[in-house]
């Protein structure tokens, strides 16, 4: 058991990869805190675990927004009193070249990919200080590091939590927190399925074309970003901080 008394807490796990890494942590031994913002969708990732003999529970909040975040961190620390690993894994899609992006379409990406990243950091880091240790996991993506027709808004995001994720590491190192980030290449998920359909007038060539480039030949499977989220979440990591981790079936090197 490679999570065993740990407590983690896993923003937007109703769904896809963040889903997969609940029931991988669980499995594994840890108490999951599942958050997301539709209560649903993380309702079901509970049964999921709890279903199958696993320890969850569900808070609703939403990451963009400050009261709702710090409810939720203050309502996980009177039921279990820590919070071992934050994983920040909610995030939304944003299509577009710049010139085609509207104003509040552009701050919804922004808000959810960057400031739900900042908001559950800032109210859960002060708990990990104080006992000095946690393992911090931001989402970012291998469009961090490569050029993707008519992503702009998604790709800045993504950028911008790669960039926060190196500036945390060398802010939180003396505390013993660890922050690492994750770099999928496209994983075969709700988010993705969503984007075919509204990205291409034929969805099944637009899945063609994305399994095209990526060297592997095929999309990845939500469990292959739930194993190395597990890596960086336990303490076979220890010597990992502020790393960037591509799980992208050789897209970014390719
Ligand atoms: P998904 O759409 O299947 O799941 C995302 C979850 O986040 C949903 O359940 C949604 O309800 C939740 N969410 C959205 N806004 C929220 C908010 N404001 N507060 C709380 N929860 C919220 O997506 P996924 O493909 O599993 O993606 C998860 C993460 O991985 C995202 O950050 C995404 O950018 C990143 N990512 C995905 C891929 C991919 O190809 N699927 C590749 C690289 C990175």
């Amino acid at each position: 058991m490679r999570l065993q008394g740990k407590v983690t807490l896993i923003t937007g796990s109703g769904s896809g990869i963040g889903q997969s890494s609940a029931l991988l942590f669980a499995k594994e031994g840890a108490t999951v805190i599942v958050n997301d913002l539709s209560e649903e969708k993380g309702r079901e990732t509970v049964s999921m675990i709890t279903e199958a003999g696993g320890d969850a529970t569900f808070i609703q909040a939403d990451v963009t927004n400050p009261d709702s975040v710090k409810a939720m961190v203050e309502q996980a620390i009177a039921a279990y009193g820590r919070i071992d690993v934050l994983f920040n894994n909610a995030g939304i899609s944003g299509v577009g070249a710049i010139h085609e992006i509207e104003p509040d379409a552009w701050d919804r990406v922004i808000n959810v990919n960057i400031r739900g990243v900042y908001l559950p950091c800032k109210y859960v880091i002060p708990y990990m200080m104080e006992r000095r240790e946690g393992s911090i996991i931001n989402m970012s993506s291998c469009i961090a590091e490569i050029g993707l027709a008519r992503r702009a808004s998604y790709s800045a995001t993504k950028g911008a939590v790669l960039a926060l994720t190196k500036s945390m590491q060398v802010d939180y190192a003396k505390y013993q927190i660890r922050v690492n980030a994750l770099l999928p290449g496209t994983i075969l998920t709700p988010f993705v399925e969503n984007y075919l359909r509204t990205s291409y007038d034929n969805p099944e060539e637009g899945y063609e074309s994305l399994k095209k480039r990526q060297l592997s030949g095929d999309l990845g499977r939500p469990e292959d970003v739930a194993k190395a989220a597990l890596f960086l979440a336990s303490d076979e990591s220890r010597f990992m901080m502020g790393s960037p981790l591509y799980i992208d079936g050789g897209t970014t090197f390719g």
